[in-house]
This record gives C-alpha cells, structure tokens and sequence, in this order.
C-alpha cells in the first residue's frame, strides 16, 4: 500500500518545507527504486492505452533523442528516461516518476525554434533529476491514496489533461489531490537554473527559455484555452521571467539553427492537422510562397499531406525530387517507402526500406516500416530475422517485440508468438496481460524444449515481480 510507504518516508523524512533555499543534490529517499520504476510502469500502462498517445515511432525517436542529449549534460544524477508525444494542441509538458515525460504535439507546434523546445523539456529534466514529484507525494499524509496504479492514474490526468480524466480521478478518490501536486516556486526556480544549464551545455539558444515562457504567458493572458495545465502545474511568476532573461543576457551570442530532424518533425505533425485536403492545401501555399525555414522539410510535409490525401502520383513526384536532392534524411526514406507502399507498390517500398536501412542501420523507425512491409509482403521468414537480429540489439524495444510475434503467428509458432507478445505487454508496463499471454503460449504445445523451459523461466520470474508488486 502506497499509505504505508508515506507513513514510513515521512518518517524518515518528516517535513519537506516548502522553501529549501537551495534543494542541492537528491538523496533517493522518497521512493526506493523499486517503487518509483513500479509507478514509472504503471504509468507507462496507462500511456500507452490512452488514445491520445501519439504512436508514431519517428516522432518519439526525435524527441527521445533531443530529450538524451540534455540528459548526457545534467550535472544531476543520471537515470533512465522516456519521452513520449500526446496528441493534444494544448501548450504542455510533463514529468512523472520513473523518468517518464510527456509533450502535447500543441507543444511541438508552437515552439518557434529547437531551443525553445528544448527549453521547455530541459526544465522537465530537472524536475525528474531532483525528485520534485517524489518530494510532492512525500509531503502529502492524505490517507485516499489507495494504490500506486491510483497515483499514477491521478498524476497522468493532473499533468496531461485535467478535463479529459477527472471522471477518472473522481472514482480514485484522488481528485483533490491535483492541486496539492503543483510545483512549488522553489521547484520551478531549480529546475529552470538547472535547466539552463543542460541548455547551454548541449549548444542551445539560452534565449529561447525566456522567449518560450514569455510568449506562454501572453497566449495564456488572451487566449486562456491553450495553457493552463502546463501554467497550473508550473506556476509562471516575473521573478521567474526576470530570473531567466537576466541569465540569458548574461550568455555570450551565439545563432544556434534548428536541426532539420525537428523541422521533419513539425512538418509531419503539420501534415496529419486537419482535413487531409486542408492539409494538402496548407502545405502546398507554404511552399510556393517559400513560407519555411527548410525547403527539404516544407516538402517533405507536401509529400506527407499527398499521402495522407491518397493523392500518389503528386506524392510520387514531391518524393522523387526530396530522394534525388540533398540533404538526405532516414525520415525521407521512409516516407519514400510508405508513399510506394500507400499506392499499392509493395516491390518498390521494399526496395525503399532496403536501401533506407542500409544507410541507416541504426534507425529503428525504419527497421519498424521495414519489417511491417515484409509481413505484409508475406515474406514471413525475412521480417522474423530481421526482427530477430535487431532484438538481440535492442531487447527492450517493445514494438520489435510486437512484431515478432506477429512473425510467429504468420508462421504458425504458436508458443513463440505468444511469448514475443508477452515481452512486448511487459515492456508496456502490463504484467497481469503478459502473464496471460505466456501462459497461453505454453499451453499451446507446440514448442521445443529449450523454448518450452525459457518460457516457463520467464513466466516464474513475472509471477515473482508481479507478487511483490501486488503486495505493495
Ligand atoms: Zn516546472
């Protein structure tokens, strides 16, 4: 029970005063470890069956990229992390236990340079570095905290979208405890000076922080649709404004462009805004009337728009003059590969995601679309191998997982597609559905014995988590 880890936290711990002048270093007291990647997972779940989380694999790689790379230069202490997009237009980011954090696509779109986006994910770093939610839920004594799944439940919906989930939240009984979970100013100030420390150390435009929270705040001022939980949870004070422009004035000048993989990204969430002939005709304008800062990506989203439109020769066109100029780009390949496959020339997007995944081998996105096109090709032994050699790679990765499976199942492997879709639930932080699924994989009878024991191994080790966890 969650109640009994505060009781005992805030014994050890007993009052977490709301002005700690300077917060320092974290002593990882508030959760242990275990409970903290427990919530992270239960999180995670609940991530993942929202129908607002964006699964687009390229997308989440550029921001998982950008979110690593001012993670590598925190001075704080380093963990894991997740980021992930929602599909939301309101202005917001979030941080949750476990390192998760989350971006609204309104977010993505909004920010008027890369430096502005990272900014705005750099504080939320800090937030997760310094244990800011941990001491939050440490300092609450409300006994209506009835389980972890019910916190992380009450947390997503405070810091994603409060309207969407309050029914939710109301039958947790945890409803009130949204308010109690905002950051204090003591908070907002660590983690915008640690914060523009990842900044300037990962060669990004300090400006774009004072930039980004001064337009927010104006936004929220006329238009108050388009922040308030981001606002609400971060609370925007001047001091903060001032704290962050005098900073910046203080950093020496220095251009710093927006890499082409985030005006890939935007154009792309461009692409999918809309009708598909809105789409269309706002990509097209922007392009004619030479409305971008990259004419590569103004045209990659053109193609995109085409593609989504089911215009394919337009596409075809739009495709062939981004594949024959420069710069080239693994998110070009793709959506080479996808517009071939969209019209129906399955043998021409192979050939596209072949060449894409030679000359990007470690691009998963591509490995993705690559292996989803074998199968769909019916050429069943080639995806599994290729899911296969890229799972010894990357074993975590629960969308190969997920495509392993759908291999085995083409390939009547019953046990050994069972087992691949248990991975896969698992690695979504869904360990009561991945027991069902490995325990139907050995019922089925048709492994070998190697096969049939690793299974049953993996079977005792989940039912040994998933006891502690329900213990708690
Ligand atoms: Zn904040």
């Amino acid at each position: 029970m969650l109640r009994t880890l505060l009781a005992f936290t805030l014994a050890v711990q007993p009052v977490l005063a709301a002005d700690l002048p300077d917060l320092g270093e974290v002593s990882r007291q508030y959760f242990s470890d275990q409970e903290e990647q427990a919530l992270g997972r239960a999180i995670m779940r609940d991530v993942y069956a929202d129908p607002r989380y964006l699964d687009d694999p390229e997308v989440e790689s550029y921001l998982n990229q950008l979110g690593y790379k001012l993670v590598s230069v925190s001075s704080r202490n380093q963990r894991e992390f997740t980021f992930f997009v929602v599909s939301d237009p309101s202005i917001n980011a979030f941080a949750m236990p476990g390192g998760n954090i989350g971006v609204h696509t309104g977010l993505l779109l909004a920010a008027q340079s890369e430096s502005e986006l990272a900014s705005v994910i750099a504080h939320e770093i800090a937030h997760v570095t310094q244990d800011h939610i941990a001491r939050m839920v440490a300092a609450q004594s409300q006994s209506y905290w009835p389980t972890m799944a019910a916190l992380a439940l009450a947390l997503l919906a405070s810091r994603s979208n409060p309207n969407v989930a309050s029914a939710a939240i109301a039958s947790t009984q945890a409803y009130s405890i949204q308010n109690q979970l905002n950051y204090s100013r003591d908070y907002e100030r660590e983690a915008d000076r640690l914060g523009y420390e990842m900044l300037t150390r990962g060669g990004y435009d300090p400006r774009g922080m004072s930039g980004f929270f001064n337009r927010l705040q104006r936004a929220n001022r006329f238009y108050d649709t388009s922040a308030p939980a981001y606002l609400r949870t971060h609370p925007l004070t001047s001091d903060r404004i001032a704290d962050m422009e005098s900073r910046s004035e203080a950093a020496p000048y220095h251009q710093v462009e927006d890499s082409l993989d985030f005006q890939l990204v935007r154009a792309r969430l461009r692409a999918q805004e809309g009708s598909p002939q809105d789409a269309v005709l706002a990509a097209r304008a922007a392009l004619k009337e030479k409305r971008y800062s990259s004419e590569t990506a103004a045209r990659y989203g053109l193609a995109a728009a085409l593609v989504r439109a089911r215009q394919f020769k337009e596409a075809e066109t739009e495709v062939q003059k981004l594949l024959s100029g420069k710069p080239s780009h693994p998110m070009i390949q793709q959506l080479a590969a996808r517009a071939a496959l969209a019209a129906g020339q399955s043998g021409l997007a192979l050939q596209r995601f072949q060449a894409g995944s030679e000359a990007y081998p470690g691009y998963r996105p591509l490995q993705y679309g690559h292996i989803a096109a074998l199968l769909n090709a019916g050429r069943n032994s080639d995806a599994l191998a290729r899911a296969d050699k890229q799972l010894t790679l990357y074993p975590l990765d629960r969308r190969l997982w997920r495509l392993a499976a759908q291999a085995h199942a083409q390939l009547g492997h019953r046990l050994q597609s069972h087992r691949a879709q248990a991975e896969a639930l698992a690695l979504s932080g869904n360990l009561v559905a991945a027991l069902e699924q490995i325990t139907l994989g050995l019922k089925a009878g048709d492994g070998g014995f190697h096969e049939m024991s690793a299974a049953e191994a993996r079977r005792r080790e989940w039912q040994e988590i998933e006891k502690a966890q329900r213990k708690n």
